[in-house]
């Protein structure tokens, strides 16, 4: 009897001992699925297996070339560009991500073409199909980001693409695992940048260089078209992903890596906290939904497509 007893003990502090250990991995992979990084390795595998064919040219880290090259010079050694800033795949199955990268811009010349010498070759060795959009304000009113993007991204839709990188014209990529293709979505690809000592300040954070599939972007109703001069809408575009309850995914800090370049500090909005007040309401009617614009001129460049908006 008494050796049944013992048995029976040592059977229940058994299971105690395996249930605590499952508990104790549970919990672990919590914190992790938390911190991003349980997605962040699925993310790197689920995309490599989806570009298998050109993950031996990638090569990971690596230093970028901050040279000013003219664009003939970069058109000549760029010989998959065609005109306009394209790369098709030959090979185009019809669910081939399509991706567009918008830039939104204005008299940042040389940031501009040390951006695109570095980013072809990029995109070329994550073997994408994609167009580079400078989306160029030319008028003499505040600069206005959100509404650059949303213009762009409805331009750029025209061509039927199904991923769409916002990008930052002074945010060099350092490492090309960092996949451009929206394996997820919406994606914050310039987690680590120098200027911050290569870790993310806060997680909630969406600006910089960020990837979106169409379903996302439109069910956030894209950017606001509120914020004039500098800072805000990045902000304003946390909210709104908070609102919709959607998850920011990341690759990790030593994927998601970038190179700031040097600027002087633009006009600062002082009226920003204000209007980001009601962000998590207001986005259902700022937005896509209420972008009103004149027709840009749209220029083919050798090395991107330039679209001329005059807000
Ligand atoms: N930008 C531009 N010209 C300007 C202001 C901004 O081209 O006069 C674009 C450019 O793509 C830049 C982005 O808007 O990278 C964000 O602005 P900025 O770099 O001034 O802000 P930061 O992110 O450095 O705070
Ligand atoms: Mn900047």
């Amino acid at each position: 009897m008494q050796a049944y007893v013992k048995q029976q003990k040592m059977k229940y502090t058994k299971r105690t001992l395996q249930l605590s250990v499952v508990l104790l991995l549970a919990s672990v992979l919590l914190v992790l699925y938390h911190f991003g990084f349980v997605f962040n390795i699925d993310c790197i595998y689920k995309s490599c297996s989806q570009y298998a064919r050109c993950c031996p040219k990638l090569v990971g880290n690596f230093h970028p070339d901050l040279r000013l090259i003219s664009s003939e010079e970069m058109a000549n050694k760029f010989y998959w560009v065609h005109e306009g800033g394209r790369y098709s795949l030959s090979d185009v199955s019809s669910d081939v991500t399509r991706v567009a990268i918008l830039i939104p811009f204005r008299k940042r010349e040389e940031h501009l073409q040390i951006l695109l010498n570095n980013l072809h070759p990029f995109l070329y060795k994550q073997q994408l199909d994609y167009t580079v959009y400078v989306v160029d304000q030319v008028d003499e009113k505040p600069f206005n980001k959100g509404k650059l993007y949303n213009i762009g991204y409805t331009e750029a839709k025209k061509n039927n693409h199904t991923c769409y990188v916002f990008h930052d014209v002074d945010l060099i990529p350092e490492n090309d695992h960092n996949l451009y293709g929206c394996v997820r979505s919406p994606m914050h690809l310039s987690r680590a940048i120098d200027k911050y000592n290569y870790s993310l300040p806060d997680d909630k954070l969406i600006g910089g260089v960020s990837a979106w599939r169409t379903e996302e972007f439109e069910r956030v109703n894209g950017w606001s078209n509120l914020f004039w001069f500098w800072g805000g809408e990045d902000d304003d575009m946390s909210y709104r992903i908070m609102a919709n309850r959607l998850p920011i995914y990341r690759f990790q800090n030593s994927v998601a890596r970038y190179r700031m370049l040097k600027h002087s500090q633009s006009t600062v909005n002082t009226a920003r906290h204000r209007i980001l007040k009601d962000s998590h309401i207001r986005y259902k009617f700022d937005g896509l939904s209420s972008l009103v614009y004149i027709p840009p001129d749209i220029q083919q460049s050798l090395l991107y497509t330039r679209i001329l908006v005059k807000l």
